[in-house]
């Protein structure tokens, strides 16, 4: 960071201006909007100035600037247009260490003035460090467009209630929940939209009725949100699953959940890892489950958060029934599963209606049947012709999976592909066909996460790829080796 961002306080603080043209005449107008005593120095001014100088609400010193007038300034800003000058006053400030800006002269500058969006008390404030002035007027622009125009009103409010909600609600905790919830509620939505004034007495009744149902509840009910965080591309988080991570307490996570997701949290909520490699449970479900019941027992709000869809083979069920028995109130928030995930990113349509008209997700292993293949599955029926399987936790059972198909009469030369790391930078994806698929897998080094995609459609992959130029590198160099 180039700069340190700070809001400065300049009610009733002396600021020099020097210029008396249009530039300085709208630093003159921020300024004024922090009721900033200003003084501004200049042979003459232009009207708007002029105007403003007769009726009291600047200074005006007529002449050229003199360095005597900085004494006791707080601030001083350069807006002639003549450059000698503003050398000149930005020198004498340093010696002083009076912070000085002059206009569009970053080198002379001390301190730069951002591009805001003013909803007072709430300011928005974008800078690049002068970099690129051009871009942050365009996400101001994007800000000013997505901010509630009576924003400010609702933060006036806010700012109004504080000293009432501290002294009724004596819990940090609590009144972060009373803040959360009036904000995220129908009071906020109706000051927002103009459909109360936020002066009213309407909205301070409203207010006063749930801050004593808050102040009411001593401890509060926990409650669990259980969160798919998709297959590892934070793009692909819900916005539901986005504000889950952002209330939460705490965030209890397994393997499969990226990094990147991880890093979307709030940063001050707890991080439990129960985490599970295949076949090497560090936390068994048991534990998981009542570990999260007894954060939501202490009040906290969990988000249980796993990778792709919580309830496609990612025993969300087992962990709700272990709420439900102790009445903990819970939420399911749906995530992009590995297949769809995968798929889209690997170019491979899993239902391309040339090719397949079902498609079937199977696990490659069972409850209580740590390494075996899945037994109560139709293989038959998953081999048909015009038929997409994808297989789950497939990748330490490759050889057998390919060994039922071909057993139950599915041609070796039906198209396959495994899709590692699916929609993260490190995505591969190794096609082939059920006579090679093993030995290229093996090939290629697959690791874990891997998705198995059985079918005609995984051809497409070729024609379909667009995501990350590796995928198409190993899968084109492994076909290169094999057939040489
Ligand atoms: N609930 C998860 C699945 C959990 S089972 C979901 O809906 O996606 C774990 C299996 O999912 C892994 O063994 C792997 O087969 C698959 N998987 C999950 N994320 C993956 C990813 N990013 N890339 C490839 N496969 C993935």
């Amino acid at each position: 960071m180039d700069y340190f961002p700070i809001f400065l306080r300049l009610a009733n603080e002396p600021v020099l201006v020097v210029g008396g043209g249009e530039v300085a005449a709208r630093k003159i107008d921020l300024l004024l909007r922090t009721q900033a005593k200003v003084t501004v120095v200049a042979p003459e001014l232009i009207e708007s100035l002029a105007a403003k100088a007769a009726a009291g609400v600047i200074a005006y010193v007529p002449g050229e600037f003199q360095p005597e007038l900085l004494d006791g300034m707080r601030l001083a800003i350069a807006a002639t247009d003549k450059q000698s000058v503003n050398a000149w006053v930005a020198h004498q400030c340093e010696r002083r260490n009076i912070p000085v800006n002059v206009v569009d002269d970053r080198e002379l500058s001390r301190f730069i003035m951002p591009a805001i969006v003013d909803r007072s008390p709430v300011v928005v404030a974008v800078g690049s460090s002068g970099d690129a002035p051009v871009l942050t007027r365009r996400l101001r622009e994007k800000l000013e467009s997505f901010l509630p125009q009576r924003l400010g009103d609702l933060a006036k409010l806010a700012g109004k209630l504080r000293p009432a909600v501290k002294t009724q609600l004596e819990h940090a905790g609590t009144r972060r929940r009373f803040w959360e919830n009036f904000f995220d509620g129908a009071i906020a939505a109706d000051v927002l939209s103009g459909r109360e004034d936020a002066a009213g007495q309407g909205v301070l009744d409203r207010i006063g009725t749930s801050l004593t149902r808050f102040a009411k509840q001593s401890k509060f009910a926990g409650e669990v949100a259980l969160v798919g965080a998709g297959p590892g591309d934070p793009g692909l988080l819900t916005l539901r699953a986005l504000r889950a991570l952002q209330n939460a307490d705490v965030i209890v996570y397994d393997r499969l959940v990226s990094l990147e997701v991880l890093d979307l949290a709030r940063r001050d909520a707890e991080r439990i890892y129960v985490g599970k490699a295949a076949g090497n449970h560090h936390v068994s479900q048991e534990d998981t489950n009542a570990l999260l019941v007894r954060l939501a027992k202490e009040g906290k709000r969990v988000c249980r958060l796993k990778g792709g869809d919580p309830f496609i083979f990612g025993r969300g069920g087992e962990e709700l029934e272990a709420l439900v028995a102790e009445h903990i109130r819970f939420e399911v928030v749906p995530g992009v599963t590995a297949a769809a995930g995968c798929a889209a990113y690997a170019g491979i349509p899993l239902t391309h209606r040339d090719h397949a008209q079902s498609l079937t997700f199977v696990t490659g292993h069972c409850k209580g049947e740590a390494d075996n293949i899945a037994e109560n599955v139709d293989w038959a029926a998953l081999g048909r012709a015009g038929h997409t399987t994808v297989f789950y936790m497939g990748l330490n059972q490759l050889d057998n999976i390919v060994a039922r198909l071909r057993e139950h009469g599915v041609p070796e030369t039906r198209a396959a592909a495994l899709i590692e790391h699916g929609t993260r930078p490190t995505q591969r994806v190794v096609t082939a066909t059920l006579q090679d698929l093993v030995s290229k897998a093996a090939e290629a080094q697959v690791e874990s996460p891997a998705l198995l995609i059985v079918g005609e459609v995984t051809r497409l992959h070729e024609a379909l790829h667009w995501f990350n130029a590796r995928s198409v590198e190993v899968a084109s160099t492994d076909e290169g080796r094999l057939s040489a």
